[in-house]
């Protein structure tokens, strides 16, 4: 039955009554479309971002060019922290504001409406080495560890802002994946909105009485459990979207990534360098994105005890096409099973 026009018209009449000329269209803004329940990130400044290509790489030495490379830390804003903490020895790794942020760090002023709003929250570029790697397979395997860790410090620093609704860390690596610089490296973002897709996690997860404990043991029934380490298993999904679509996570419940241990992180850090050995075994060209969902940082004690932070790892084998944005869902052309039998080469 429809509602009563007097019930639904007003909500949607408010989404999208306040569009009025910003006064600084630089400012990166949230839009959210009611009839799709999509939000949009507007951030036309990003349009300025450089590629590889625009700074000028060539053959040559890519110091002369490259922001992330070691002696070129003034092409980029002062890190918020960085791997070794002792100033006083070289860095191996640094966490920097983006130049050209999805959400700007300034006080969060005026919601003009539900349907759009100044995105505030941080962006942050993870530089992973300071030699010019262009894969996480070439930096050693303390380094690697050491980025984790501090991924970890940064969260946990976000967390305790009090500001920002949830935080995470995710990486572009190649072109296909959407990668715009060849220097290792992730991103980082906090925003004080909870995600659309965490948010469906969270309703799933809140009707659910073990929703990881579940999914975890149907990978287990079904011989979809590629690897386990500690406490750390890796698995692939029930309904992994590409061939080799891979998920890491805690066997117990834990709900920040921030909270973990350092020697968890360093677990996944070691998990995460073994599936890009994989992959590249399995399938030399494939790019790949991966991406961290903690639980929002607060409101969700209901779920808190429930809930496993997780490691989401996406190859990028074939490409999103109509299908994939018709109908919001995804067509992957190799089973699970067999993803995960050839990720332990059975
Ligand atoms: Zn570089
Ligand atoms: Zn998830």
């Amino acid at each position: 039955m429809r509602p009563a026009a007097d019930q639904r018209e007003p909500r949607h009449r408010e989404a999208y009554s306040q569009f009025m000329p910003e006064p600084d269209p630089l400012t990166p803004h949230v839009h959210h479309e009611p009839l799709a329940g999509r939000s949009v990130f507007i951030a036309p400044g990003r349009a300025e971002r450089p590629d590889d290509a625009a700074l000028g790489a060539t053959g040559d030495d890519p110091r002369a060019w490259c922001p992330f490379c070691a002696g070129n830390e003034s092409r980029t804003p002062p890190a918020s922290c960085r791997a070794p903490a002792d100033e006083s020895v070289p860095w191996r790794a640094r966490i920097v504001p983006n130049h050209y942020p999805v959400a700007a760090d300034v006080i969060p002023h005026r919601a003009v409406s539900a349907a759009r709003r100044v995105a505030h929250g941080i962006h942050d570029v993870v530089v992973e080495s300071a030699a010019h790697e262009r894969s996480v397979l070439a930096i050693a395997e303390d380094h690697w560890r050491d980025v984790w860790v501090l991924v970890r410090r940064r969260l946990a620093d976000l967390a305790a802002r009090g500001d920002l609704t949830w935080a995470g860390v995710f990486k572009n690596s190649g072109p296909r994946a959407g990668a715009s610089l060849e220097h290792v490296h992730s991103q980082l973002v906090g925003l004080d909105l909870v995600p659309t897709a965490l948010a469906t996690e969270v309703a799933a997860a809140a009707a659910a009485v073990d929703p990881f404990g579940d999914l975890i043991a149907a990978a287990r029934r079904e011989g979809r459990i590629v690897r386990e380490a500690g406490d750390l298993v890796v698995l692939v999904p029930h309904a992994p979207r590409q061939p080799l679509e891979t998920w890491i996570m805690p066997v117990t419940p834990e709900a920040f990534f921030h909270a973990t241990s350092p020697g968890r992180a360093a677990a996944l850090a070691d998990l995460t360098r073994w599936f890009v050995a994989r992959l590249v075994r399995l399938a030399p060209a494939a790019d790949y994105n991966w991406w961290l969902h903690q639980l929002p940082f607060a409101g969700h004690d209901d779920i808190a005890a429930r809930w496993h932070w997780h490691l989401e790892i996406l190859p990028r084998i074939t490409p999103l096409a109509g299908f994939e944005l018709a109908t919001g869902c995804h067509i992957s052309v190799m089973t699970p099973l067999e993803s995960a039998r050839r990720l332990r080469d059975d």
